[in-house]
């Protein structure tokens, strides 16, 4: 579903990502583990080609990145990324936030794009707050918000830039149910996380990156219990 191939990016004299080679095969749930400034959120980035890269292949459902215009707009449309900070948009209710881009990028119509939205909110269990402005919301519920305004686009893939790290402690788990829920269904999902309940409970893959590259490649419990390399021995050491 998605295919990288000797992908590199520089950030000046920086290389962040160095020659990363990673297919995710369809319904795989690949959580990105890490230390801070290895690359995870970059590597994110590049898939929807909100950073262009140097070198290399990109491939979302068999398809390259195409570099701009109307392809790429359609691309981004298959692959929804959910950050940190919500990103919704201020002035417009949790309704119309998950109904603008099947409106405008789809051209679905109201009707059906309101439908949509309502089974979508009620999914993630904010369809009571629909007429509300993102402010008037917790930060769970609108990260649940933007997690339904992704899901809006119906798209083949899911990436996720830790979603849960602006969140107060009691509302990481309304997020990660959500997520738990979705991978359960079988949507492709690349997840960049601290949590490691989640990766052990949800994931079938983790994978560690340092310094730009992907050093281990492995199933959670491998991962785990038994890291191959001193970085990812290291990163455990100081997490677990
Ligand atoms: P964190 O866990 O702190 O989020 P990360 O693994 O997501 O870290 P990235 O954000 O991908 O790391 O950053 C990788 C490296 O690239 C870091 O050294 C960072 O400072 C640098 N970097 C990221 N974005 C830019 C940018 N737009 N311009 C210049 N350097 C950047
Ligand atoms: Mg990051």
């Amino acid at each position: 579903m998605i295919r990288m191939a000797g992908v590199d990016k520089h950030f000046g004299e920086l290389h962040v990502l160095r020659d990363i080679d990673l297919e995710v095969a369809p319904g795989q749930v690949v959580v990105v583990l890490g230390p801070s400034g290895s690359g995870k959120s970059t590597l994110c980035r590049t898939i929807n080609r909100l950073e262009p890269v140097d070198n290399g292949v990109i491939e979302v459902d068999g398809k390259a990145l195409p570099a701009e215009g109307k392809d790429l707009a359609k691309l981004r449309a298959d692959v929804g990324m959910v950050f940190q900070s919500f990103n919704l948009f201020a002035h417009k209710t949790i309704l119309e936030n998950v109904t603008l881009a099947p409106i405008k990028v789809r051209r679905t119509g109201k009707a059906d794009a309101e439908k949509r939205a309502l089974e979508l909110l009620e999914r993630v269990g904010i369809a009571n707050q629909r007429d509300k402005y993102p402010a008037q919301l917790s930060g769970g519920q609108q990260q649940r918000a933007a997690i339904a305004r992704a899901l809006a686009m119906r798209p083949k893939v899911m990436l996720f830039d830790e979603p849960t790290s602006a969140l107060d402690p009691e509302m990481v788990n309304e997020v990660l149910d959500v997520m738990t829920g979705l991978a359960k269904e079988g949507m492709t999902m690349l997840v960049v996380t601290h949590e490691m309940g989640f990766a052990r409970r949800a994931a079938n893959r983790v994978i560690f990156m340092s310094d730009g590259e992907i050093v281990e490649d492995s199933t959670p419990d491998d991962f785990f219990s038994n890291p191959t390399s001193d970085r990812a021995k290291d990163f455990l050491g100081k997490i677990l």
